[in-house]
């Protein structure tokens, strides 16, 4: 089969590659040419584990290609994927739909052939009815233009994996149409369908919703932990342990339940803050009032670890030289949006700290978001005669540092786990003072 996706970023690109690895002739589209240049030699613009090898691989076999030419990608398919940005609207909650509606404006009218357009990128709900009425006007094919909506679950680090054997796929359709849609999606993950994916075949607004409510529960449960870590300071109870109790109940899990500095990246705070704001649209804010508390019990996380360290510090980092392991906003990726880690290493640095930071991906990343933070070539640069080491994103990297070598280089063993990430007993055992939110030693 042959399709195009709209949008080569963290989940485009993945979407492209994974679609070619299963057999299909596929073109990226995108409006960057400098992401386009490098794709077209099978060079992913951003890290992601396992991508690199595939995007090479079925760019050279030729399956794969790429181009910033709308009218290309139109002579070149009949199905398009979209899976452009969707980011949070400058000052306000809802999300900002305009790379949507660009490709819906410049794509629609070049339809002249029966197409299907399918939305991956994660939309407030209701935006699939309005997005099809919209490009039926301009098409030329008018009511042979069909939209569907299957969302996208995947996680970064683990995108490829996530792709090629998701947990569901989950298929929004119109209804009355001529089930063109089903037909083309269902050929296109044939192979995920044979190998038992379970699919779900439901109506556009369930599709869209329904990635929206997993975010948001995903992001309850991160909170909900964070939540219990700010009662478990005061009564001297150990967070760690606690999730480890409550993780045993099947019906509660252990993922998503290890407190620390919360949730960051380019999708749960931005998910959580449109699904609100399409809630009060549609009048039903108060069903959706606990993840204003989410939020902020999230974003409190951020202040919190900056008192951490401010403890830490005796009471002010004026001053003070501070080494931060960590500037994506989770590891495996080279993502800083909205990340935790880089808002506190820059907090530190107004309130008067020497930052010195280290991230094993995200350094270009981070570098233009921070210019000012001190970029160093690896952990233990970042930690020379530091008065206290934060790790902030939980790189593997990180927790297999020897506590022993890295002592010969601080200035004061003193370690600040935002993460949870690393063995408490190796690193007091090395004669270090080891912090963390949540965890009797804070006291
Ligand atoms: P991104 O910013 O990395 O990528 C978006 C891409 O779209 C960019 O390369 C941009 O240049 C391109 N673009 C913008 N306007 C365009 C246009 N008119 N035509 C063609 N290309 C255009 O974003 P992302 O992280 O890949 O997220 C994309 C969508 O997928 C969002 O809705 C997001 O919520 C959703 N999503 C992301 C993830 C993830 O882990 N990143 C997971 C699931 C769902």
């Amino acid at each position: 089969m042959r399709c195009t996706v709209f949008g080569t970023g963290y989940l485009g690109a993945t979407h492209a590659a994974c679609m070619a690895e299963l057999g299909h002739e596929v073109m990226g589209v995108d409006v960057d040419p400098s992401k386009i240049s490098k794709l077209e030699v099978g060079e992913v613009p951003f890290y992601e584990p396992g991508l690199q090898d595939m995007l090479q691989r079925n760019v050279d076999s030729g399956r794969l290609s790429f181009s910033t030419s709308y009218e290309e990608a139109v002579g070149f398919a009949d199905l398009h994927f979209i899976a452009v940005g969707t980011p949070q609207r400058r000052g306000e909650y809802a999300a900002d739909l305009t790379q949507l509606l660009s490709v819906v404006d410049r794509l629609a009218p070049l339809l002249t052939e029966p197409a299907v357009l399918v939305g991956k990128s994660t939309v407030p709900v209701g935006t699939a009815e309005m997005i099809a009425e919209r490009a039926r006007k301009l098409a030329p094919v008018g009511g042979a233009l069909e939209i569907a909506w299957s969302p996208e679950f995947l996680r970064e680090g683990f995108a490829v994996q996530d792709t090629l054997t998701p947990d569901r796929l989950v298929i929004g359709l119109a209804s009355g149409l001529s089930g063109r849609a089903e037909d083309l999606l269902r050929k296109v993950y044939q192979k995920l369908i044979d190998e038992e994916v379970p699919i779900i075949i439901t109506d556009l607004a369930t599709a869209e919703l329904s990635k929206s409510a997993a975010n948001a529960f995903l992001a309850t449960k991160i909170s909900f932990i964070n939540a219990i870590s700010e009662i478990c300071e005061p009564a001297g109870a150990n967070v760690s342990d606690l999730a480890n109790i409550l993780g045993l109940d099947p019906r509660i899990g252990r993922s998503f339940l290890t407190s620390g500095l919360g949730f960051g990246g380019g999708c749960l705070p931005k998910d959580i803050r449109a699904l609100m704001a399409r809630a009060g649209e549609l009048g039903a804010s108060e069903a959706l009032h606990s993840l204003r508390e989410v939020d902020s019990i999230n974003m409190r996380r951020r202040t919190k670890m900056v008192e951490l360290a401010r403890h830490a510090c005796g009471g002010s980092v004026l001053g003070a030289r501070l080494a931060v392991l960590g500037a994506a906003f989770k590891a495996r990726s080279d993502d800083v949006r909205d990340s935790p880690a880089l808002s506190v290493a820059g907090q530190l640095q107004l309130e008067g700290a020497a930052v010195s930071i280290f991230d094993p991906q995200a350094m270009d990343n981070a570098r233009r978001v921070f210019p000012t933070l001190n970029y160093a070539t690896n952990s233990f640069e970042a930690c020379e005669r530091a008065d206290a080491v934060l790790v902030l994103t939980e790189w593997s990297e990180f927790k297999d540092l020897d506590p022993s070598e890295l002592a010969t280089t601080v200035r004061s063993r003193v370690v600040l786990d935002g993460r949870q990430c690393l063995e408490q007993a190796r690193w007091e055992d090395a004669g270090w003072r080891y912090l963390a939110m949540g965890l009797p030693t804070i006291n």
